[in-house]
C-alpha cells in the first residue's frame, strides 16, 4: 500500500483510538487500498479487544479479509492467560497479509510480541511514521505509566530498565497533584546500574551506607556527578523541589522466562522523603 494512503487509514485509526472512553486508547482500521473495510475502538465493545471487534464487523458485513491491511494503534496482542485467541492469531487467520503498528506495548510481557507471532507468520510489518507515532504515544500516556510507576512512601520497583528510557516514577500519594520524583537507570553490568541525574545537583550516592536510616541530610552528600555508578546493595538518591527519593539497589536481573546472560530489569526499594 502506498504511504498516503497509509497515512489516511493510520489517521483514522488514530481518531477511532480517541473514541476510546478509558485511558488505554486503542484504534483499529482494516482495509484494502483506500477501501475501509472496517474499523473499532476499544470500549465499542466491552468484552471483545478492538481487533476481535473490527474482524466481527468485517465478518457481519460479509467482507473477505484475505490479502487485506491492518492498522493498529498499539501492536495486537499475543499471549493472553486466557483461553482466548490472541488478536495478532486472529488477524493472520482471518488472512490480513500486512499490519502497521502505531506503538508497542510497554508491558515487559507483552513488548513486541505481538509483532513477533505476525511475523513468525509471514504478515508484512510496517511502523507508522514518527509524528503519528508520537500521538498513539499520547493516547494512552496513563496506561503505559502504570509499568514504571510507584505510590507510597516506600515500597519496592522492580521494572524493564531497557524500556521507557530506563525512567521509573515515584509518587507519594494517589492524588494527581502529589509530590513526585522521576528516577532514571542505565545498565553497567550485571551487579551495578548508572543512576542518570542528567545534570548537577540531581543525584547523588550514599557511599558506603546500607540503610536508608544511616542518611540524616541527603543534601550533605555530593551531587557533582551527573550519573554515579550503583552497585548492589547501594543507595542512589534523586533529589528535587519536594524532596528525596532514597533508592536502595536490590537486584539487576536477566528477562522474566529468557535465558541468557542479558540483564534487562533490576529492583530497588526506595523511601521518599519530603525537604
Ligand atoms: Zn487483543
Amino acid at each position: 500500500m502506498d504511504e498516503a494512503t497509509a497515512r489516511q487509514h493510520m489517521e483514522r485509526a488514530i481518531a477511532e483510538m480517541w473514541r476510546s472512553p478509558n485511558t488505554a486508547r486503542i484504534g483499529v482500521v482494516l482495509a484494502r487500498g483506500d477501501k475501509v473495510l472496517a474499523s473499532a475502538h476499544k470500549g465499542q465493545d466491552l468484552n471483545h479487544h478492538a481487533e476481535v471487534i473490527a474482524l466481527k464487523l468485517a465478518g457481519a458485513a460479509g467482507v473477505d479479509l484475505r490479502g487485506s491491511t491492518a492498522f493498529v494503534t498499539l501492536e495486537p496482542c499475543a499471549n493472553l492467560e486466557n483461553a482466548r485467541i490472541p488478536c495478532a492469531q486472529l488477524l493472520v487467520d482471518a488472512g490480513v497479509t500486512e499490519v502497521w503498528i502505531g506503538r508497542f506495548d510497554n508491558n515487559p510481557r507483552i513488548y513486541r510480541r505481538g509483532w513477533k507471532l505476525l511475523r513468525d507468520h509471514g504478515v508484512s510489518l510496517r511502523d507508522f511514521p514518527a509524528d503519528l507515532r508520537a500521538i498513539c504515544e499520547d493516547g494512552n500516556s496513563t496506561f503505559s505509566g502504570h509499568f514504571y510507576k510507584r505510590i507510597g512512601e516506600r515500597g519496592t520497583a522492580k521494572f524493564d530498565f531497557q524500556q521507557n528510557g530506563g525512567r521509573y516514577q515515584l509518587v507519594l500519594t494517589d492524588s494527581p497533584d502529589s509530590p513526585a520524583w522521576e528516577t532514571r537507570w542505565s545498565t553497567c553490568g550485571a551487579t551495578s546500574m548508572y543512576a542518570n541525574g542528567g545534570r548537577r545537583g540531581v543525584v547523588s550516592h550514599a557511599r558506603y551506607a546500607e540503610k536508608f536510616s544511616e542518611i540524616d541530610d541527603p543534601d550533605a552528600l555530593d551531587w557533582e556527578n551527573h550519573s554515579p555508578r550503583i552497585d548492589i546493595g547501594e543507595i542512589a538518591i534523586f533529589r528535587n523541589e519536594y524532596g528525596y527519593a532514597l533508592c536502595q539497589l536490590k537486584s539487576v536481573d536477566p528477562p522474566e522466562n529468557h535465558g541468557g546472560t542479558g540483564h534487562t530489569s533490576m529492583k530497588f526499594d526506595y523511601e521518599l522523603r519530603l525537604r
